[in-house]
């Protein structure tokens, strides 16, 4: 079998268009849009790519964007106060504080400065208590994606075996609740799961968030089961002639592909989704501020 490949990057740019045109209702009935701002802390190349991406797209689906840059160096202190700021500032709905911070900031302090209507990652802990108790979060954007994809794909996930290999706090733990929350049999496995081979393949749906290369093999998989790949990792570029890195997931695609009935590939998976859905967070986050009916991402 050959797998169908769900191609996240098309999903994406679907998600977007039902996004641009949500503002634009709002923006006709409210006289305003929803903001997002973004809190970049310190010179990492990659989380500036990151957030300058963010910001155009922010921009493209008609939304406000909010860009502060800090110093490396910035305070807790200092950057509580913009927080603070932000939290207060009513033109801004979402607020985004990139990750990882420098070692002198408190994270979990950080994260649970923001009001939890506006945390649009979902990582405050009242967006995981509360998504953790099947109640309206603000849901973390990389299982959101995979979430929407599934269901896109699937129509019901009512009683499937969902196995998700990791456990973390953004992307494992909140992604078995969503599939639990889908009526799924989950199960969570991570680095100390026995005979993890055998736990994966009694999985329809399997969700790989380990942050190793190749991972997860061929054998590993049930034919005709579906595979959400969320793992980014960069490797030697296995042309010689190519000197930047090649991106890969945690699944052995050219195997899996061979045995699962649909796959998300990496580059152009889970990836693409995960800024769709912080846009799509904040549009949630102003209709709950506003008391307007939230859009629903999945029927619209
Ligand atoms: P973490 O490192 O926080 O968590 C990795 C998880 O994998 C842990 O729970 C760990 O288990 C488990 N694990 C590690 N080794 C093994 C093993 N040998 N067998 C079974 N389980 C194992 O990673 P994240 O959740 O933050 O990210 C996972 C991947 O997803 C990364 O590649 C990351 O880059 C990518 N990512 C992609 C995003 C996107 O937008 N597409 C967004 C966020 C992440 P244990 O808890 O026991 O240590």
């Amino acid at each position: 079998m050959v797998a169908k490949i769900i191609d996240g990057k098309n999903f994406a740019k679907t998600l977007r268009v039902k996004i641009t045109r949500k503002v634009s209702e709002i923006r006709n009935s409210q006289g305003e849009v929803p903001g997002l701002a973004v809190i970049l802390i310190g010179e990492d190349p990659a989380s500036e790519v990151y957030v300058r991406n963010k910001a155009r797209q922010t921009s493209e689906v008609g939304m406000e964007s909010f860009k502060h840059i800090l110093d490396a160096q910035v305070s807790e202190s200092n950057l509580l106060a913009l927080i603070d700021e932000v939290n207060n500032n009513e033109l801004i709905h979402g607020l985004l504080v990139q990750l990882p911070l420098p070692e002198h900031i408190d994270s979990e302090r950080v994260i649970n400065a923001i009001v939890p209507q506006k945390d649009v990652d979902g990582f405050h802990i009242s967006n995981v208590g509360l998504l953790s108790t099947g109640q309206k979060a603000m849901i973390p954007c990389t299982p959101l994606g995979c979430k929407l994809m599934l269901l896109n794909h699937h129509g019901s996930l009512s009683g499937m075996n969902a196995v998700v290999v990791g456990r973390s706090n953004i992307v494992g733990k909140p992604m078995a609740n969503l599939l639990l929350q889908e009526n799924c049999t989950v199960t969570i496995a991570h680095s100390r799961t026995r005979d993890l081979p055998a736990v994966c393949r009694e999985a329809d749906i399997l969700v790989a968030a380990v942050g190793r290369p190749n991972f997860i093999k061929g054998n590993w998989i049930k034919p005709g089961a579906t595979v959400i790949d969320v793992g980014i990792n960069r490797i030697d570029n296995p042309d010689p002639k190519i000197s930047r890195p090649k991106l890969v997931g945690d699944v052995d695609f050219a195997e899996a592909s061979q045995v699962a009935g649909a796959i998300t590939p990496v580059p152009g998976g889970v990836g693409p989704m995960t800024i769709a859905c912080l846009l799509a967070n904040t549009v949630t986050s102003f209709c709950r501020t506003k008391g307007l009916a939230e859009p629903n991402w999945v029927e619209e």
